[in-house]
């Protein structure tokens, strides 16, 4: 049975955005995230190919069509293609894209666009080797700059770059940025470095406001888009002289969250209202049948009436979020 309304908040806010991790195990150690590397924490295994097929069925009867599928890093799953396939040829979802650290990218885009993955999010926080080395602790810039033309190649409908802005580190490159999108048909996202409970003093040392690169942007004649149905949290900007755009996301901006159109569901199974929320509520007792999909759905329309606002990050609360990888940013 599908829901009508779908699935909103008390805010009337409606999310139409499933962003699902389908493991919080990572092959980089990026030092904004998991400057340790991935260190194993918990016991039980991540969600099964049936568990995502239930979780994301139930979803998209809720109004879900779009679904993300995040990490960590998704594609050292080594049965993704095969979770990206169930995703895409769910009823109702219209859209299948993922996250990727850009590992392996040249050799697996076309694998990854034949199991129905259409968008693609490549990190690239630094076009300096020895930069992109010291960030994510692998010398692999080449691999993941020939990523992005694989992707292109493959036949990707969206394919952008996330750059995390790290004071001192890349905000110098910003220009090198603009000419990497200059004749190519991706948009870069600049996305100002959060906060998390594990990274306060890196956090201080390395946070720029990206109301910076926005108002360069401006002062150079580039001209902020619509937002798109359905799109996450960034604000694009185009000009005439560049095939690509820029995309600035501003959790510290004003109103963020009053777009917020996205939940997140961990790889094992907990619902997260919020990126940076007081935790997630167990879904997976109730991802162990098919016929327990009128219950689950009944429990996230309960759940999503404890949605708060916003974040409070301006605050220095950032909920129970040690680190982005936890549950796919
Ligand atoms: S911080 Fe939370 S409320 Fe704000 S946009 Fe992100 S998920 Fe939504």
């Amino acid at each position: 049975m599908y829901y009508d309304p779908p699935l909103a908040d008390g805010y009337g806010r409606r999310f139409p955005y499933l962003r699902l991790s389908v493991t919080d195990v990572c092959n980089f150690k990026c030092s904004y995230c998991l400057p340790d590397g991935y260190e194993k924490t918990y016991s039980d295994p991540f969600l099964s190919a049936n568990e995502v097929r239930r979780l994301v069925t139930a979803f998209s009867e809720m109004g879900t069509w779009k679904v993300r599928l995040t990490g960590g890093e998704p594609t050292v799953r080594p049965d993704f293609c095969d979770l990206a396939r169930i995703v895409a040829l769910t009823p109702g979802i219209e859209k299948t894209a993922f996250t990727t650290n850009g590992y392996k990218l040249p050799q697996r885009a076309r694998d990854y666009f034949n199991a129905g993955l259409r968008a693609i999010n490549i990190s690239i926080d630094s076009l300096d080797p020895r930069r992109f080395h010291e960030i994510t602790g692998h010398n692999r810039l080449e691999e993941v700059v020939d990523g992005v033309r694989a992707a292109l190649e493959a036949g990707f409908e969206s394919v952008k770059i996330n750059t995390v802005l790290l004071k001192g580190l890349n905000d110098d490159e910003i220009d090198g940025f603009l000419s990497f999108i200059e004749n190519r048909p991706v948009s870069l996202r600049f996305i100002e470095l959060m906060q998390t409970g594990d990274n306060l003093t890196y956090f201080r040392k390395r946070h720029i406001p990206a109301t910076v690169v926005k108002e360069r942007l401006l002062a150079r004649g580039w001209r902020l888009r619509a937002r798109e149905d359905g799109a996450g949290p960034a604000m694009e900007y185009e000009h005439p002289d560049y095939r690509g755009r820029i995309g600035i996301i501003a959790p510290y901006a004003k109103d963020f969250c009053a777009t917020c159109n996205r939940l997140r569901v961990s790889a094992r199974g907990h619902l997260h209202l919020c990126l940076f929320g007081a935790g997630g509520y167990d879904l997976r007792p109730l991802l162990q049948d098919d016929g327990q999909i009128e219950e689950l759905k009944g429990m996230a329309v309960n759940l999503m009436q404890r949605k708060r606002a916003g974040h409070f990050l301006h605050d220095g609360d950032t909920g129970t979020r040690q680190h982005l990888a936890s549950v796919g940013g």
